[in-house]
């Protein structure tokens, strides 16, 4: 069974296509790529299939109906496409960021979910409306292709109320749909079973704590195998500092800016999004040249990276006593997965918990970096949310 994911942004889109073994109910990759610059001079459209060169072609890609058409005719070129013929596609799946509290798992899709997932844009302006023209895009090419949408949120629902009601007044929640999220569920989930799987214990009997550290960063609280809590809020610019959002911050700041410096709701949210974060404080955006620069004793990349793990910390503590107590820790994502000085400086203050850090398990990225004797494990798990989305879809395909 073939089934293409889909990851539609505003002006790119990428995509995996997967084939599943039924032997063993896996998923291999049989080709993947992306379109850039949808509506921008010098659009492209690639395709690296297992084994072969990365085939890269520049065209007109005015909107993302032309964009998904040029990616089908890559996938089923006759000389080398990986698909005979579109109809070969058991379904697609596309990941949708904001699923509000309309979404507690993944759907196959029809019109209600797709007036659903336009409702909740007003959660998500960046997010919703490109995830949908992709939706919208399939549909207009393969009027009777099997869609099925992924969200970001929908592992979250289980949060009692009293972790994602904010202290305001009743009706921004009861009218306004103001409330915490979260996001990074697929990989959250995913990296969460992985660690059960890997402690040969069920996901019920465990209290976790998954650290998504990439260029956006979220961290969950798991109990039993529920969400119970997660740093990013009602959007994905609250909790540890990330890439370029700034995270966690006194309410009062964007509104104290915007009265004393005469900027723009606009150009507050681009300040706190885009200009924010690791970038703002030591002017680079990605962890490999901000750890380069804190190896080196730059003062802003040292001040950037210890608060960047200052904050992780902070979360582990806290969702530590949230649990009343913790049984494992997950590090994933491009900085999870890869950066051990992180990781070393965020598991440092944890002696407490009777954590033994394995200094040389953690060179070589585990998967276990603590001590057969720590009270508490800590796992590197590499996270595959276009996996999840797969495995989903496909679940759902076969009823
Ligand atoms: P996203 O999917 O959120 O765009 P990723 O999960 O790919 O992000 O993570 C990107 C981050 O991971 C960047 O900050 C990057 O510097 C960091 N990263 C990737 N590879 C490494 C590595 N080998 N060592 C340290 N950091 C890395």
């Amino acid at each position: 069974m073939k089934i293409l994911v889909i990851n539609s942004g505003s002006s790119s889109i990428k995509y995996k296509l997967y084939e599943s073994t039924a032997t063993d109910g896996d998923f291999g990759v049989l080709a993947q790529g992306g379109a850039d610059r949808i509506g921008i001079s010098g659009a492209s459209v690639d395709c690296k299939r297992d084994g072969k060169e990365r085939e890269h072609v520049y065209l007109d890609l005015p909107d993302h109906k032309k964009a998904i058409n040029a990616i089908f005719q890559m996938l089923t070129d006759p000389e080398k496409g990986s698909l005979a013929r579109l109809s070969d596609l058991a379904g697609v799946g596309h990941r949708v960021v904001h699923g509000g509290e309309d979404f507690s798992k993944s759907v196959l899709i029809d019109g209600d979910v797709v007036k659903a997932i336009r409702d909740n844009s007003v959660l998500a302006p960046l997010h919703n409306p490109p995830n949908l023209m992709g939706i919208q895009a399939v549909y207009e090419l393969v009027p009777d292709m099997k869609q099925v949408a992924v969200f970001d949120t929908a592992t979250h629902q289980t949060m009692p109320p009293k972790a994602y009601l904010y202290g305001l007044p009743k009706t921004q929640y009861t009218t306004h749909k103001i409330r915490r999220y979260g996001f990074h569920g697929t990989s959250h989930g995913y990296v969460a079973q992985k660690a059960a799987d890997q402690l040969g214990k069920p996901i019920e009997e465990l209290k976790l704590i998954t650290c998504h550290l990439g260029n956006g960063g979220s961290i969950t609280a798991f109990d039993g195998g529920k969400s119970v809590d997660t740093s990013m809020g009602m959007t994905p610019l609250a909790g540890i500092l990330m890439g370029t959002r700034c995270g966690d911050l006194d309410p009062y700041i964007p509104l104290h800016i915007m009265q004393t410096q005469d900027m723009t709701i606009d150009e507050v949210g681009s300040l706190m999004n885009k200009q924010g974060g690791l970038l703002g404080l030591c002017g680079n955006r990605d962890m490999r040249d901000t750890m380069a620069g804190y190896h080196k004793g730059l003062e802003g990349c040292t001040q950037a990276i210890e608060k960047f793990v200052y904050e992780i910390q902070k979360y582990i503590g806290a969702y530590t006593a949230a649990l009343n107590g913790v049984d494992a820790i997950v590090f994933t994502a491009g900085i999870g997965e890869n950066e051990r000085t992180i990781r070393k400086m965020v598991l440092e203050n944890f002696c407490y918990l009777g954590l033994l850090f394995d200094e040389e398990a953690n060179e070589t990225h585990g998967p276990v970096i603590t001590k057969a004797e720590s009270k508490v494990t800590v796992l590197v798990i590499h996270t595959d949310e276009e996996k999840v989305i797969a495995a989903d879809t496909f679940e759902i395909l076969n009823g």
